[in-house]
């Protein structure tokens, strides 16, 4: 029907007459069915397109039955498949699954069971001629209008490209860009994988072999960087071709090689350097000649129970010591040298024992005026009453505490137990109200956060006045980058500062001018040369001196054993000593009873 509007109507139309009179009534009825022919309408072309977009899409499409039977299939999966129509349909769809991946396979009784409506994973499936391709898999399960389970839709987009993408770029973040072997993390990967077979395996071993070019710098010094990358390929091509196939080499940075070799016993150890050392024993071509290269190597070989951390550090610390003894050489880590690591590990452990069970102690020297041969300060230092070492000096374990980090926490001990010492000392002893007490303070120490404030903290709780504390500082320290700022503060505290052991560092009086620096202490070495009565070693004492009395700084000599030193010390103008000539370092008991006796006997 057309409307005055030009508007079409659908109808449905019914026209009836009076069967009995024929002549004199119809009856007739019109139904406006449009909207239904228009949801008709509507219907099958929404149908028509899902049709077309199912067919068209570039992502694959199937449909299954509850049992996983392929209902329908699009063109893009079966390009991902590489099957044909008739080989899918009615075939279930895991079949074209890469065997290793079923574990991917579609929880369909789960999603049956009311589990999640849809399930993703990435899988590879397996095409008709063996090749792989990667898909991201999304499997839906369908319900009717009754919430019954009616069917599957499952979507395959191919992430082949992708795929390779990310494995590319992993593999390239696990290998070196110069020579395409291996990077450090990987080979650490490979070694915690190899010594966990080791467990599982038993008996087995594996070996860490550190390789270090000799010379490397004097090869890009004098040839250019692109001599030095040059060797650096070959070379890593050669212990490449030196290498049993399951080996991993890897260019650990630098010019440093790292290879981890599994199932090896001692006979293969020794075939291993061999193998090393021969791939350097020809020459290299680099820039256009033959350059001979030597390597220094180091291995350690370890088996169940060792940590990949330690079987690296073995390895390179023999290769330390293969360019220690003179490099071009291999060094195999024997037990010799497990037990210097190991033994340093018990220091350790004894020293942090020593620490919370007070086994160390503050011993003191005294500091004597040359002139009066009364006692000016002491000088506190540290010792360790071990428990079955007994005694022991700052040489046997300050060093252990500085590489362990030991040591601040070492010396703020020191320091508060010297400072607590002296104020109770400047109340008892007679003629001690003056007496100030000297810490060392190593350079580790002057650089570690929060000296300042230790430092603080401990005149502040001992109530001894800053200025009767004196830091000595090592002569090459006190020059460190950095360290001037920590000097500074030190000095606004109103702590005293001495430039220790003066004359075996670097600085030079000038540079030590700008720094605020109230002592130097003459090295012992200096001190003792002065009786050898040698022009040189006086001359020295005698330029120090001299120039630390135009600087303003007082000196104090160290190390004063005989009479004779302490004469031509006085004559050079030297006001304070100290040495075994009037006392060497003493306890605290033995400090208080000296003390006693020196005021009465007082010699000089
Ligand atoms: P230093 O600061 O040069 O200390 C002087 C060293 O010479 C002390 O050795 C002392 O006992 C020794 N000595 C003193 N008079 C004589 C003498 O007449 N003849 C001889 N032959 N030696 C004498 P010590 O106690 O073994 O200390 C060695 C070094 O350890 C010290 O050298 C100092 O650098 C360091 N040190 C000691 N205690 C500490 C501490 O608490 N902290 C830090 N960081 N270092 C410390
Ligand atoms: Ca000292
Ligand atoms: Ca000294």
């Amino acid at each position: 029907m057309r409307r005055p509007d030009g508007e079409v109507r659908w109808v449905h139309e019914s026209f009836a007459l009076d069967a009995c009179d024929p002549g004199s009534t119809a009856l007739g009825t019109m139904h406006d069915v449009t909207a239904m022919r228009t949801a008709d309408a509507d219907r099958r072309a929404a149908e028509a397109q899902l049709r077309r977009s199912f067919e068209g899409a570039a992502i694959g499409m199937i449909t299954t039955d509850l049992e996983g039977h392929v209902l329908t299939v699009n063109p893009a999966f079966l390009d991902i498949v590489g099957r044909t129509h008739a080989e899918v349909v009615g075939t279930r769809s895991a079949q074209f699954m890469h065997p290793e991946d079923l574990v991917h396979l579609t929880p369909r009784s789960a999603m049956i069971d009311g589990g999640e409506p849809s399930y993703v994973a990435e899988h590879r499936m397996l095409r008709s001629d063996a090749s792989v391709s990667w898909v991201q898999k999304t499997s839906t399960l369908v319900r009717d209008d009754d919430g019954a389970p009616a069917f599957f839709t499952v979507q395959l987009q191919d992430i082949s490209a992708r795929r390779a993408a990310e494995i590319e770029l992993a593999r390239r973040a696990a290998h070196d860009s110069l020579t395409g072997l291996p990077n450090r993390e990987l080979l650490v990967d490979r070694l915690e994988q190899a010594l966990a077979r080791t467990i599982r395996g038993g008996g087995e071993h594996v070996s860490v072999v550190f390789v270090d070019v000799d010379q490397f710098k004097d090869v890009n010094d004098e040839l250019g960087h692109a001599a030095g990358d040059a060797l650096l390929v070959q070379l890593a091509r050669r212990l490449q071709a030196a290498v049993r196939p399951g080996d991993t080499l890897a260019r650990f940075g630098g010019d440093e090689f790292v290879l981890v070799c599994e199932g090896v016993g001692r006979a293969e150890v020794d075939q291993l350097v061999a193998r090393v050392e021969g791939a350097v024993s020809s020459p290299f071509q680099l820039a256009g000649r033959d350059v001979g290269v030597t390597v220094s190597a180091g291995i350690a070989t370890g088996g169940a129970g060792v940590s990949a951390e330690s079987l690296m550090h073995d390895a390179d610390s023999a290769m330390y010591r293969a360019k220690q003894a003179g490099r071009a050489r291999t060094v195999v880590f024997d037990d010799a040298m497990v037990a210097t690591a190991s033994a340093r590990l018990d220091v350790e452990r004894a020293l942090r024992t020593a620490l919370a069970q007070d086994q160390l102690e503050v011993h003191y020297q005294p500091v004597v005026d040359t002139g009066t041969g009364a006692v000016a300060g002491l000088e506190a230092l540290v010792r360790w009453r071990h428990p079955e070492r007994g005694l022991l000096g700052p040489g046997a374990f300050l060093d252990l505490a500085e590489e362990t980090g030991l040591l601040p926490a070492v010396g703020s001990w020191v320091l508060r137990r010297a400072t607590g010492q002296l104020v109770r000392w400047r109340g008892q002893l007679r003629g001690a109200q003056e007496l100030w007490v000297a810490v060392n303070l190593s350079g580790r120490e002057l650089s570690a956060p929060g000296l300042v404030d230790t430092v603080a903290g401990a005149l502040a709780d001992s109530g001894l006045p800053p200025g009767a504390l004196h830091l000595e500082l090592a002569e090459a320290s006190a020059g460190g980058e950095g360290v001037a700022g920590v000097l500074d503060a030190l000095h606004a505290i109103g702590v005293r500062m001495s430039v220790d052991d003066f004359g075996t560092g670097y600085s030079s009086l000038s540079s030590l001018q700008d720094l605020p620096i109230d002592t130097l202490k003459i090295d012992r070495s200096f001190v003792a040369g002065l009786a050898s009565r040698a022009p040189d070693e006086r001359s020295i004492v005698t330029t120090v001196t001299s120039l630390a009395a135009a600087l303003g700084l007082a000196v104090v000599a160290e190390g004063v054993e005989t009479l004779e030193q302490l004469d031509a010390l006085r004559g050079l103008g030297v006001g304070t000593a100290q040495g075994h000539l009037w006392s060497a370092a003493l306890t605290a008991e033995e400090l208080a009873q000296w003390w006693f006796e020196h005021r009465e006997s007082a010699p000089f």
